[in-house]
């Protein structure tokens, strides 16, 4: 067998989506689980789609997302160019497209504008189809000669006959038959010279050796005629494995709408690329137990394509969020820091100490920007309601509460190590003392300290972060709050 080859084939059009970024990451896996190749290829010869940039937020999703690529526009594997723009300077569509004309598959077409508006359009399926008649296929050869020699404008079709059927076959759907009298001789060389992305996309697989394709299903329509070019071409065809649709949660298409549908929406609202990879991983395959989180070398380990699921996939974002939690949890502190301290800065401005913070929030996050809410009452005590002192669990009231606050005041006041150790141990004495159960001493300092019912840590966890000028404070204005 030869030497698993695939490739990630995007077009420059703008965001990645991540219908795209499954492609991309099941084509790499399928190569990598075989020890095989990876490419990147730019498909760029549908100019009008073409968006300026784009081409670096691809290359920047593959390096973000671990995606490495073997072979591509910055690595020369020997089978370049790698972006079709430059291959068709090479004259190779050209030459495949004429070569398909003399075998009798494709032909001259000089149909204009007018000609083809006045073509019949059929409905199928709720989409507007115009099959081309066939108009220039009857035309002589001195006629072809003579319109070319007059720089007639010209585009060159797939030649498909009306009858018969065309099979081609998916990993995933198996053998599909179609009637070729459904199908249309589409373009393969465009009025401007370029070829139609299905063609070049043929020609390009075929002569780069990639044996395994993986792309969206919306592609399966082309299939056939997919199957028709490598026939005529005596070419074999790649493995064909035609992903289901993405769809949202009220299973619509994944789309802008969503407000998620793209790799730099994700980390734009503070997800991780590992959670992101990991989470679009199991949007379609899923592992032989039931296994959730895995790095990106465990999944090139267990990868068998033969497990990827033709029902649709839903994108569940509170899944997404979920699993993106885990992966902070795991994550080493350094790094983390690194990537919460803008979130913390927005919100703290006062000299603190933001690592502790940020370890106090690290196990409470999904998403980075979550930390914003867990902390914002360490920069100004919020205000609230003096009900909060009271708690079933803690047996406590606003009555009991302010005795405690009163007792421990002064004891606050004398103690001189602020820090969370040392005034936890000093608490637990008083608590001993009075024969309460901790949480009747901690809820209300928790309370007069933070303004919240829920923080990222203890009492004196964030006793210790506000110091002991800003806690104390905080602690008489309860004391006042809970007097009136
Ligand atoms: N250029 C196509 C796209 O971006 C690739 C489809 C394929 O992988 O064949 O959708």
């Amino acid at each position: 067998m030869s030497k698993v080859r695939t490739r990630f084939a995007p077009s420059p059009t703008g965001r990645m989506h991540v219908g795209n970024l499954r492609s991309a990451l099941y084509e790499f896996l399928i190569a990598k689980h075989a020890g095989g190749e990876f490419m990147l290829r730019i498909e760029d010869t549908d100019q009008e789609r073409y968006v300026e940039g784009a081409v670096d937020i691809i290359y920047h999703t593959m390096a973000e997302t671990g995606l490495v690529h073997d072979e591509g526009p910055d690595k020369d594997g020997g089978y370049g160019p790698y972006v079709q723009s430059e291959r068709m300077k090479t004259g190779i569509y050209m030459k495949y497209a004429k070569e398909l004309v003399d075998k009798g598959e494709a032909y001259y077409c000089f149909c204009d504008k007018e000609r083809l508006a006045s073509l019949k359009t059929e409905v199928v399926e709720g989409k507007e189809i115009t099959l081309y008649d066939k108009h220039c296929l009857s035309l002589s050869k001195e006629e072809v000669e003579a319109n070319l020699a007059a720089g007639k404008p010209f585009v060159i079709r797939q030649n498909i006959p009306n009858e018969g059927t065309t099979t081609f076959h998916d990993e995933l759907y198996g053998d599909i038959t179609v009637e070729n009298a459904e199908l249309d001789d589409m373009i393969l060389i465009k009025s401007d010279g370029y070829p139609t992305y299905n063609f070049a996309n043929v020609v390009d697989d075929h002569t780069m050796n990639i044996t395994h394709v993986v792309r969206g299903n919306e592609y399966l329509s082309s299939a056939p005629k997919y199957q028709r070019l490598y026939d005529a071409f005596g070419w074999e065809s790649p493995v064909y494995i035609h992903l289901p649709l993405i769809t949202d949660e009220n299973h619509k298409k994944l789309s802008k709408r969503s407000g998620h549908s793209s790799f730099e929406d994700l980390l734009e609202q503070g997800f991780l690329s590992e959670a992101v990879v990991n989470y679009i991983a199991l949007l379609g395959w899923s592992p032989e137990d039931n296994r959730e989180i895995f790095t990106l070398d465990e999944l090139i380990k267990e990868f068998d394509y033969h497990r990827i699921s033709k029902s649709p996939a839903v994108f569940d974002y509170t899944k997404l969020k979920w699993m993106n939690g885990e992966y902070i949890k795991a994550m080493d502190f350094e790094r983390f820091y690194e990537m919460a301290e803008p979130y913390i800065r927005e919100v703290i401005h006062k000299d603190m100490d933001l690592k502790k913070i940020a370890a106090m929030v690290k196990t409470r996050i999904e998403v980075f920007p979550d930390i914003r809410e867990h902390i914002d009452f360490f920069e100004e005590l919020p205000e609230y309601d003096t009900a909060m002192y009271t708690h079933k669990k803690m047996k406590t009231t606003e009555e009991t509460s302010l005795a405690v606050l009163c007792d421990v005041l002064p004891i606050l006041e004398a103690q001189e190590d602020f820090s969370n150790d040392a005034l936890y141990q000093t608490l637990l004495k008083y608590v001993g003392e009075k024969g309460v159960k901790n949480g009747y001493v901690m809820w209300p300092l928790r309370t007069a300290v933070s303004g919240k019912q829920m923080t990222p840590g203890g009492a004196t966890e964030l006793m210790e972060v506000l110091g002991k000028e800003e806690s104390i404070a905080r602690i008489k204005k309860g004391i006042s709050m809970l007097q009136k």
